[in-house]
């Protein structure tokens, strides 16, 4: 697909921007590699950074061929190649919320070009589809706030979205109030022990560590604040 260089307007997140996103995010992976596998080593096996970068590469071969698509496809696409080739929780983990993104997102097959603005989803339409996201993470993974997992990152990020957008704000401000609040969120996991995952095997040793899934889910939504950035 080559429909990057739309612009979906201030407001819509149509195919270029969801396409935008993916970009990004594997762009945040490939540069912060080396960071999330130092992370993952104080913790756990040390693969989270291989295991991202070699999925959104996969990611972005798979969105070479897709046919022109809706944002719920090309999402919808993201998260089936995340679960097909990441071997570690964080590929189903991610692969499940993506999809369950694409899902809440329109299919249409028609480019963003040949739609109005108003019929690409706005900024609560996408926050909505953000929040199945996070359901879906937590349908699969069972963790809960507080156990030092992704959850403890993309929790806060949905509420502060939906917080931005009930105060008025577009997509540009409620991404980037969800960025910051997943970035903080991040920061949150040092003290916790963790309760879910490999690094819930070291107890009360997996205290004085950041969360390597926490960190890469701010990446996640640092990227999204990025693409959607008026
Ligand atoms: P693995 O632990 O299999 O090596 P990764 O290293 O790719 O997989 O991912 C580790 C990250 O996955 C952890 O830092 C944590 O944030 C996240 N994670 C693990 N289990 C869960 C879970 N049940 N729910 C949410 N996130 C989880
Ligand atoms: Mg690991």
């Amino acid at each position: 697909m080559d429909n990057a260089v739309r612009d979906d307007g201030a407001e819509g997140f149509g195919t270029a921007r969801a396409e935008a996103w993916v970009r990004a995010i594997a762009t945040a992976v490939e540069k912060e590699q080396d960071r999330l596998t130092e992370l993952d080593s104080a913790i756990g096996d040390g693969d989270h950074g291989s295991n991202l970068r070699r999925g959104f590469a996969a990611v972005l071969t798979a969105l070479d061929g897709l046919d022109p698509a809706g944002p719920g496809a090309l999402l919808n696409r993201t998260g089936t190649t995340l679960i097909s080739k990441v071997g570690g929780a964080s590929g189903p983990l991610y692969g499940k919320a993506f999809r369950a993104i694409g899902a809440a997102l329109p299919d249409t097959a028609l480019p963003d070009t040949a739609l109005p603005d108003a019929a690409l989803p706005d900024a609560a339409a996408l926050g909505e589809a953000l929040a199945a996201g996070l359901d879906a993470i937590r349908a699969l993974g069972k963790a809960e706030p507080g156990d030092k997992t992704i959850v403890d990152a993309y929790t806060p990020a949905v509420a502060a979205y939906r917080a931005a957008v009930a105060a008025g704000a577009g997509l540009p401000g409620a991404a980037s109030a969800a960025a910051a609040a997943a970035e903080q969120g991040a920061r949150d996991t040092v003290p916790l022990q963790a309760r879910k995952g490999r690094a819930s095997y070291l107890g009360p040793r997996s205290i004085g560590h950041q969360d390597p899934g926490a960190t890469s889910t701010a990446l996640i939504f640092r990227a999204l604040a990025e693409v959607t950035a008026a």
